[in-house]
């Protein structure tokens, strides 16, 4: 399938505004950078009519591209700030990256496959998204040498949550990642530092592909 028209696009766009809103995303910054951001450009052409669709897509290397309320929910548990650096493991198609970029300073993604992050990298060209720095590498390090973040998203699921991330938020920052084993129930967690911790909150259940601690050998 051949690239939407601008006109089938605003109409998809349109149609997946009042979804999230009918689901409770209603940060207007939130929802205006989901806008601004043409989701058909990060599937693969043979998804192309179902980029809009309320599901998860697949994506090169095995991966996917998470289903837009998904992404709603977590961009919005972030709270983005017009100044946050803001750290995503798990660059995938690259749509989660440059939805952050219209809503913070910069946004340091990294993924396990080059295929992926070289795409996501061109995709970003493309839509003239300047303030996105990727990494081919192993996010459950983190980024020491940009730490430390103002919020830090995973879009992979981990039993636990690294212990370097934590390490790599700063005080009052907020992480937001998806906790739990492939074969059973996976929950969105939300942790905000403090001066002396972190206070947790549950988001729901979720579905997301496993987070694997290396570089992967190919692609
Ligand atoms: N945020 C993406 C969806 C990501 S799917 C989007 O908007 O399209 C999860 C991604 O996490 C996959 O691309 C996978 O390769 C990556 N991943 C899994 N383990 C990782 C690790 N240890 N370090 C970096 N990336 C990882």
């Amino acid at each position: 399938m051949p690239d939407l028209d601008e006109e089938e696009r605003r109409v998809r766009i349109a149609n997946l505004l009042l979804r999230l809103r009918r689901v409770g995303i209603t940060d207007q910054r939130v929802v205006s950078a989901i806008e601004a951001v043409p989701r058909d450009l990060f599937v693969e052409a043979e998804s192309r009519d179902e980029a809009y669709a309320e599901r998860a897509l697949p994506i090169e290397c095995g991966q996917t591209i998470s289903a837009p309320v998904i992404v709603g929910m977590m961009t919005m548990a972030l709270k983005p700030q017009a100044d946050d650096r803001i750290l995503e493991i798990g660059t995938g198609s690259g749509y989660q990256a440059a939805v952050l970029s219209k809503l913070c300073g910069r946004v340091y993604t990294i993924d396990r496959f080059r295929t992926l992050v070289a795409a996501a990298e061109s995709r970003f060209k493309t839509l003239k998204l300047t303030n996105i720095t990727t990494l081919v590498g192993d996010g459950t390090l983190g980024w020491p040498e940009h730490a430390p973040f103002e919020k830090i998203i995973v879009t992979a699921a981990g039993e636990e949550v690294p212990e370097a991330l934590f390490g790599q938020l700063r005080i009052g920052g907020i992480l937001v990642a998806p906790v739990g084993p492939q074969d059973g129930v996976q929950i969105l967690k939300r942790y905000t530092r403090t001066e002396t911790g972190f206070d947790e909150t549950d988001l729901g259940q979720v579905r997301f592909v496993p987070l694997i601690p290396g570089v992967a050998e190919r692609l």
